[in-house]
């Protein structure tokens, strides 16, 4: 095959294997919350390249901000000298940030490097190695970010042994405690912490611990938030035994949530936070942001990388925090984020649906919507029926089919509501009808 006669056949053929995708459609262009493809279809698009082109993809203002930016500067290595980009988009973080507290600030390309980086932050600051993610957890797929992944067995089989020193404790979600969906969240929180506390004293001592990670919103996991008094009570532990809170907003920063981080919710004060996906609008960056006096503690030349911190990456960026001001983007997603879990919860109740979604969860524009499935004890029990398999991959291929883009998450049967923040009431009106007639097309 050639590139020219069937590009796609020519995609197939030459592009590794070890990619897995939604579909093998080529997508030619983004505009707003629609995307474009080889064969002319144009879809509605409530994945933003996994909660990345939170403005909608080609914002004018941010591609015009990063093509100025590639006439004047593209790349200045971060190990050579600063460039602007950089320290403009600094001084526009910082009064953003969930702490004031959060003031020294380290640049890098994807998700899994800012948390690389960050787990390296944390063990030279406490001179402690071990780690403590949550099951159900996302952080990526580099060694180390794999090593306290634990959403999915398929991100790691194989790729033993991973980074040393990488424990694990349950997030309060009812699924992962083997729970019912309408278990109280005191409860769940009760459990979870009872759990963290048995692996401080089974597992990894304090002394030995450097730090606790975790999404504030279970992204890959199945888009559930962590409660406040969750989040609290981790604050609380760090701060009784000297370990770094690490905070990964990779998925949930940048407004997705209704407010700019989702920690603002709880008002938890990480120690180390990490973003990126929404940052640039789609241009690579990632970032590690910390106190002063604990990033003090680096040695000069530990950190650093040849792409970090991207000049073109960082001018978009700068134009991405003018737009959320600007725009009153948070008015929108937390306008947008009422229409959308209405809609939903009424599809739930919906005699159609006959009892098969048995979650509808999430803030802002971050939502999943969780199906039976056979194969949790919890849901047979709660729902005393036999529930068809893979639901939510049904239901995404069938929206796909009826011109909506979007995704699945977890081992659970979950679909993620990801559309642009600035998506409009008619088009999120929309994509709420593709959704509610595949899953009944589904389901019938
Ligand atoms: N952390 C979280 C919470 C994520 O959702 C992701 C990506 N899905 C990552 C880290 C890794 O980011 P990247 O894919 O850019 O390496």
């Amino acid at each position: 095959v050639t590139a020219a006669g069937d590009p796609v056949a020519f995609g197939q053929r030459h592009v590794t294997k070890g990619i897995g995708r939604l579909t093998d459609a080529i997508m030619t262009k983004g505009e707003g919350s629609y995307v474009h493809f080889h064969d002319g279809r144009r879809l509605l698009d409530f994945t933003c390249g996994i909660g990345v082109t939170n403005l909608g993809h080609c914002h004018t203002k941010v591609s015009k901000a990063a093509a100025d930016q590639c006439m004047e500067l593209v790349h200045c290595q971060c190990n050579i000298s600063f460039h602007y980009p950089t320290i403009r988009l600094i001084e526009k973080l910082i009064p953003v940030m969930p702490d004031p507290t959060l003031d020294s600030f380290y640049f890098w390309n994807s998700g899994s490097e800012a948390v690389e980086g960050a787990m390296k932050m944390a063990r030279t600051i406490t001179g402690r190695q071990n780690i403590i993610c949550m099951q159900g957890g996302y952080h990526g797929r580099t060694y180390g970010a794999m090593a306290v992944t634990r959403s999915k067995t398929s991100y790691s089989e194989g790729f033993f042994p991973l980074m040393p020193g990488a424990f694990s404790t349950s997030f309060p979600f009812w699924h992962q405690l083997g729970l019912a969906p309408d278990t109280p969240e005191e409860e769940l929180v009760r459990l979870a912490l009872y759990q963290l506390d048995l692996v401080l004293k089974q597992q990894t001592s304090p002394s030995d611990t450097a730090a606790i990670i975790i999404e504030p919103v279970l992204g890959e996991g199945g888009y559930i938030p962590a409660p406040s008094a969750f989040l609290k009570g981790l604050r609380g532990v760090c701060d009784a035994h000297g370990i770094l809170l690490i905070i990964d907003e990779v998925q949930s920063g940048f407004g997705r949530t209704g407010k700019m981080f989702n920690v603002e919710y709880s008002g938890v004060r990480p120690d180390i936070m990490v973003m990126a996906k929404g940052l640039a609008n789609g241009f690579p960056l990632s970032c590690i942001v910390s106190r002063k006096e604990l990033t003090d503690k680096l040695k000069s030349g530990s950190m650093g990388g040849t792409y970090a911190g991207n000049a073109v990456s960082c001018a978009a960026a700068v134009a991405v925090v003018d737009v959320f001001q600007k725009e009153n983007i948070l008015d929108n997603v937390n306008a947008r984020s009422k229409e959308l879990i209405g809609a939903l919860r009424n599809l739930q109740t919906c005699p159609e649906v006959g009892g098969n979604i048995v979650d509808v969860r999430g803030q802002g524009l971050m939502v999943g919507v969780e199906f039976a499935s056979p194969s949790y004890p919890a849901q047979d029990l709660v729902l005393n029926r036999s529930a068809p398999r893979g639901l939510a991959s049904r239901v995404a291929e069938r929206c796909m089919e009826k011109g909506m883009l979007i995704l699945t998450a977890s081992v659970y049967e979950v679909i993620r509501f990801i559309p642009p923040l600035n998506v409009t009431a008619e088009d999120l009106k929309k994509g709420c009808e593709i959704f509610a007639e595949a899953v009944k097309e589904v389901i019938r």
